[in-house]
């Protein structure tokens, strides 16, 4: 099969380079481009990440010598590229929406990590294993924004992924879910490179994440929302109520989950069995960065941990335990997922092969 042609925006930063390495054996797809910010145009890719280089393998070997194009040159964007990857950073969200917006007008798919488009009805917010469907909302949003064959598709917030997969693994089981209480424990990694401080990390706990708490209470109903005629119709019966903190690990975000039901409530046997057995269209279609298993429950009491238990299955698998009866609500439970694989470069590059076995990228 000849390999799609794949750009990086934000090639530079953690979510880039974590690109940089999930694909470089890819089946479909190939980086071709990087693009990052003025400071790094002009300099080859090893150069301009030769101080913040934070992957556990060497810069691969394709993709060392390309040089850094700046994002806003669309000029320079190479005639045979066949869609990008957006993990940028800018001083606003609109400059971010403008940017990937002149992207998909240049007829490139553009998948982002960045929240920038999320609250646009028309842009799908895809959790592969949930709302794959959502994809289909692409022509309503090409017809309103004028696109021919560029679009825009999001990912949700990084720590997500932990938590709703699960709690959709019970409601596709007929056990709706009325209340959710969650506390995240998020990586450094979630913050970027430089990140929070080191003096701020290093023997503490910062309680507070900027934007965070609004994302895990939000998303969710968009992600469990139905396509009308005009985009996304949101689904917020699930309440949720969250408190997230940022913690010193470096890669894995942990959520603390506290669950009631709505009207029948499962026995704790019943919910690992649903967990443990739960497959969705990546499975189905083998799409090549699908875990075989997305949630796998671990017996062991004191699991999941970060650095145990996050690059389960390349990292793309979510791990979840201690499920146990809840003395206010039904039950709790502890889920981790890999934040920069997971939920970012790795979930994005799921959703592309989705993209490519729907039909949405040729
Ligand atoms: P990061 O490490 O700070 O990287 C930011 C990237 O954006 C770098 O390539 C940087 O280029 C570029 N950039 C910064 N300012 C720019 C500007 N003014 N104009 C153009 N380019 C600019 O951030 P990150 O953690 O990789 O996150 C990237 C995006 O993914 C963010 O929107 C973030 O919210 C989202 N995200 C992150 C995670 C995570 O776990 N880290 C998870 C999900 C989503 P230079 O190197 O040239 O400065």
């Amino acid at each position: 099969m000849k390999k799609f042609k794949v750009g990086i925006l934000g090639a530079t930063g953690i979510v880039g380079q974590n690109y940089c390495k999930l694909l470089q054996n890819h089946p479909w797809f190939e980086i071709v481009d990087v693009a990052a910010s003025p400071r790094s145009e002009g300099k080859s890719y090893k150069e301009a990440v030769k101080a913040k280089w934070q992957m556990p393998i060497p810069i691969p070997n394709n993709i060392e010598d390309l040089i850094v194009r700046d994002v806003q040159d669309f000029v320079k964007i190479p005639d045979n590229l066949d869609f990008v990857f957006s993990a940028i950073n800018m001083p606003t969200k609109s400059q971010i929406k403008e940017l990937e917006h002149q992207y998909a007008k240049r007829d490139l798919p553009v998948i982002s990590n960045n929240s920038a488009h999320r609250w646009s009805p028309d842009v799908p917010m895809i959790i592969g294993e949930i709302n794959h469907e959502h994809v289909n909302v692409i022509p309503i949003q090409q017809k309103n924004k004028n696109f021919k064959k560029g679009f825009i598709v999001v990912k949700p917030n990084c720590s997500l992924q932990s938590y709703l997969t699960p709690i959709y693994a019970l409601e596709q089981a007929g056990y709706k879910v009325d209340k959710l209480i969650i506390t995240t424990l998020q990586a450094v990694s979630g913050a970027g490179y430089p990140g929070v401080p080191s003096l701020d990390m290093i023997d503490n706990i910062v309680p507070f994440i900027n934007g965070e708490e609004e994302k895990t209470e939000n998303e969710p109903g968009k992600i469990l929302g139905k396509i009308s005629s005009k985009g996304i119709e949101n689904d917020n019966s699930i309440q949720i109520s969250a408190t997230c903190t940022r913690v010193p690990v470096s890669d894995g975000h942990t959520a603390s989950v506290n669950v009631k039901f709505k009207n029948k409530i499962p026995i704790r046997e019943e919910i690992i069995k649903i967990w443990n057995s739960f497959k969705s269209a990546p499975q189905e279609l083998q799409l090549p960065f699908a875990p075989d298993q997305p949630i796998i429950y671990l017996k062991n009491i004191d699991r999941p941990q970060p650095k145990k238990d996050r690059d389960t299955d390349k990292g793309m698998a979510i791990t979840i335990g201690r499920l146990r009866k809840d003395t206010v609500f039904d039950f709790k439970f502890i889920s981790l997922s890999h934040n920069t694989v997971r939920g970012a470069a790795g979930g994005a590059i799921l959703n592309a092969e989705l993209l490519v076995k729907k039909g949405f990228i040729t």
